[in-house]
């Protein structure tokens, strides 16, 4: 099958644990995607929320080194793209697809220069926040309730302005209409579900949703446990229940995969990248149509990311 992810935490993990990305113990590894068609996957680089100015952007520094390497080390088998294009050639040459975001606005360290930086590295996803506030906004478990700040603004214009795309998971409910406010563009969630089949700060109530299918945007469906639902091993079922309830809002088009594989606990039955065809079944068997699954689990972030990164 073809596997498009918007989001996974595996080279923060290759870092932190010092694994490479061929053959480890973690959720996604070459060796374990082996049976996809084509894959493309966007790997995030995680700031964590005590990492702040300097310190941020430094972090940032050593995981991308990290990244570099895997990705040289791997030359054969995958490729750093930057634009549609590049994801294009990749699959025409039988290699994956390797897509690089940052998942926490203080990367940029409160500057703009910090950001043109990123950009350069290749970076063509940010993810504003994670949990709690950064110079950008406030994250959805900050005490800090108020919308995106002077610079939060002007950055996400900034990215827009770029082609960069603007993802709002971990975003606070007010800073999420904020960017509503002032984008013009489609953004995405790269790695949310819907509040209203499992309530938690993290996903998107039906309003926001509806804007988003609106828009044209993105939601990645995330497979973390729990987001999901109650309970412990919430795994095919529940995720089942969250993207039915998308389609059924008329989000087609927009709903794609964000399975957070190595920065979460996933159940047992879909832990891992060579487990993914088991949920693509699952959805198939249970009254999701066979052009559904395709479009949730490859198509729709295809088609969105050959539209927004288009050669510059
Ligand atoms: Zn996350």
């Amino acid at each position: 099958m073809n596997f498009f992810d918007l989001h996974c935490d595996t080279i923060g993990e290759c870092y932190l644990q010092k694994k490479s990305l061929k053959t480890n113990d973690l959720h996604i590894s070459l060796d374990k995607a082996k049976d996809l068609e084509k894959w493309a996957q966007l790997f995030a680089i995680w700031i964590p929320d005590e990492k702040r100015g300097q310190e941020a952007l430094q972090y940032f520094k050593n995981v991308y080194d990290v990244f570099l390497r895997e990705i040289q080390n791997n030359e054969s088998d995958i490729s750093f793209c930057r634009n549609s294009e590049d994801i294009d050639k990749a699959f025409k040459a039988s290699q994956y697809s390797a897509l690089l975001g940052v998942e926490g606005g203080a990367a940029i360290a409160g500057r703009l220069e910090n950001l043109d930086f990123l950009y350069d590295c290749g970076v063509r996803l940010m993810t504003l926040t994670w949990n709690d506030s950064n110079e950008i906004a406030n994250g959805c478990f900050s005490k800090d309730t108020s919308g995106l700040t002077a610079f939060g603004k002007e950055t996400v214009k900034y990215m827009q302005g770029k082609n960069m795309i603007v993802d709002v998971s971990h975003l606070n409910r007010k800073g999420f209409y904020d960017v509503v406010d002032i984008t013009e563009k489609p953004f995405v969630a790269s790695h949310s579900n819907s509040d209203k089949v499992y309530s938690h700060p993290r996903n998107l109530t039906d309003e926001q949703i509806d804007i988003m299918i609106e828009r044209k945007c993105l939601i990645g469906l995330n497979l973390y446990t729990k987001f999901l639902g109650e309970s412990e091993q919430s795994g095919c079922d529940e995720a089942l229940k969250h993207a039915y309830h998308i389609l059924e809002r008329g989000g087609e088009k927009v709903l794609a995969m964000g399975t957070d594989f190595d920065g979460c606990t996933v159940a047992d039955k879909i832990a891992g990248i060579d487990k993914i065809s088991v949920l693509a079944d699952y959805f198939e068997n249970h009254g999701i149509s066979k052009q559904s699954v395709e479009n949730i689990f490859f198509d729709n972030a295809k088609i969105f990311f050959s539209r927004v990164l288009q050669m510059q």
